[in-house]
């Protein structure tokens, strides 16, 4: 081919620019790399996911910044592939195409009550308090008000991260980057108490150590451990005896076991091996109905039959995020992910010649952000494979204007728009002193984007 490969990158989340980066470093295949987001701005999940209090792994996203610096890679946020740019025109524009969108949805427990008031997924709570575009709000700051007790579902770094978020005194969380009206709701909360779930037990625990142990660090709220913790059986013994991370999982509990019993006016209450059955209510969430497991020798849940309920007002599902089927692609609708074969996107008949799949919606939603950066290593392997052997198609209108002129009647952000954004929000901050303040609002991004206020 006497002209460079042109590939898409759809999603310009940690697993998207990962894939753009290992297309860019190397020297074997010419390419240039258009990253496509519906969103006006880059960084998916370090931006829309990772906690706002957790600054230094949010600062990830100056490093994934440098990659706009490598020379043949365009942003293009505020384009919806299948909407603004049908498959069809990609097909036309692009010799391959790297799906990264990621994992965006909630996952349901299924359980009778779920759809009353109060029942809410943890992947919603996170974009609102994060400042994502498609979040209203206010879209959570009446529940907060009228709220006392809340339940957080699952014990993984995400219910983590939405247990401390819930529980900090305000002041513990304002030097952060949320949206004012993310502060303001949380100034106005009425929550004081915060269970948190696991249908086992500590030692099947999925969240990590230094995550875990931010819990019983908060000056303002003490943190109680009420049932079920117990690693007695030959199931936790097993896995602290093998994994040395949940080893430590279970010490940290066992430590706030040890502690002194003292109340503070803000708490959290672990509790394990009691899985939800019922949420129930009149017109809200009142009351979750749990039942008492116990872990069988292979380590999974099994209900005993005995049943307890507690008093709460949220119920927070934080069991998984799911990934999305797009129109007209393969989709592996019991794991949520595209069927790949070492990041080929597998169909019917067999690898689709230049369609990829790297990130979440390749692997599922798991790992920490520097996993996905093998999981795009291996995908750029197999495209640039292929690409020797001769096995992509080949774009029939590969000039990158050829996009542009598609795209004429949509708002476009660039790499440009994004500076523009990032130093409208750097001020923005900087005006009630802190470093940042995330512009919630899509026309306020595009605004800014194009270097307005
Ligand atoms: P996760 O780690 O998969 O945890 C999901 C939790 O939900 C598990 O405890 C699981 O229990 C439980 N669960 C699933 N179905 C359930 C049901 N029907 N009833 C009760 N409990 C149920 O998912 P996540 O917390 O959403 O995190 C996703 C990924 O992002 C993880 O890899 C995580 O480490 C990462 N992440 C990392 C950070 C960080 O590093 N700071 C922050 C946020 C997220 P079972 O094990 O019993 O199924």
């Amino acid at each position: 081919m006497d002209r460079p490969l042109r590939i898409a990158v759809v999603g310009a989340g940690p697993s998207g620019l990962y894939a753009a980066d290992a297309l860019l470093s190397q020297d074997d295949v010419p390419v240039t790399v258009d990253v496509i987001d519906r969103l006006p701005t880059p960084f998916g999940l370090v931006r829309y996911g990772v906690a706002p209090d957790h600054l230094s792994i949010r600062s990830v996203r100056e490093k994934l910044d440098t990659i706009f610096d490598r020379p043949g890679i365009r942003f293009l946020g505020n384009v919806e592939v299948g909407v603004d740019l049908s498959w069809e025109q990609m097909r036309g524009f692009y010799d391959a195409v790297i799906l990264a969108y990621g994992a965006s949805r909630d996952r349901a427990l299924g359980i009778p009550g779920e759809d009353l008031e109060g029942s809410i997924a943890a992947t919603d709570l996170v974009n609102w308090y994060t400042g994502h575009p498609d979040m209203a709000p206010d879209a959570f700051t009446d529940l907060l008000a009228r709220a006392r007790s809340v339940a957080v579902i699952g014990v993984g770094n995400v219910a983590v991260d939405v247990t401390r978020v819930l529980s900090k005194a305000p002041d513990e969380i304002e030097h952060t980057d949320m949206p004012d009206h993310v502060f303001a709701a949380l100034r106005g909360s009425g929550v004081r108490e915060v269970h948190l779930i696991g249908r086992r037990g500590p030692a099947q625990a999925n969240w990590t150590t230094k995550e875990l142990r931010e819990l019983g660090e908060l000056t303002e709220t003490g943190i109680v451990v009420e049932e079920g913790a117990g690693v007695t059986d030959p199931a936790s013994a097993r896995a602290i005896e093998s994994d040395k991370a949940t080893a430590r999982n279970v010490a940290v509990i066992e430590e706030w076991m040890q502690r002194e019993p003292h109340a503070k006016a803000r708490m959290i209450h672990l509790h394990f091996r009691c899985r939800p059955v019922e949420m129930r209510g009149a017109e809200r969430v009142e009351e979750l109905v749990l039942e008492t497991t116990e872990l069988d020798d292979d380590g999974r849940a099994v209900g005993t039959g005995k049943m307890h309920s507690i008093a709460v007002d949220v119920v927070v599902r934080s069991v998984g995020y799911r990934g999305l089927s797009l129109d007209g692609l393969p989709f592996d609708q019991d794991r949520h992910v595209v069927p790949h074969d070492e990041g080929r996107v597998i169909g019917d008949a067999g690898p689709m010649p230049g369609l990829y799949v790297t990130g979440w919606i390749k692997r599922g939603p798991s790992g920490i952000i520097g996993t996905n950066k093998k999981c795009a290593v291996q995908t750029v392997a197999s495209l640039l494979a292929d690409a020797q052997a001769g096995l992509l198609g080949s774009a029939t209108d590969p000039e990158p204007r050829a996009v542009d002129a598609a795209l004429a009647d949509v708002t476009v952000v660039d790499h440009a728009g994004w500076v523009h954004i990032d130093a409208a929000e750097r001020s923005l901050g900087a005006a009630s002193g802190r470093e940042r303040t995330t512009i919630h609002d899509r026309a306020a991004l595009l605004r800014s984007a194009g270097g307005g206020h």
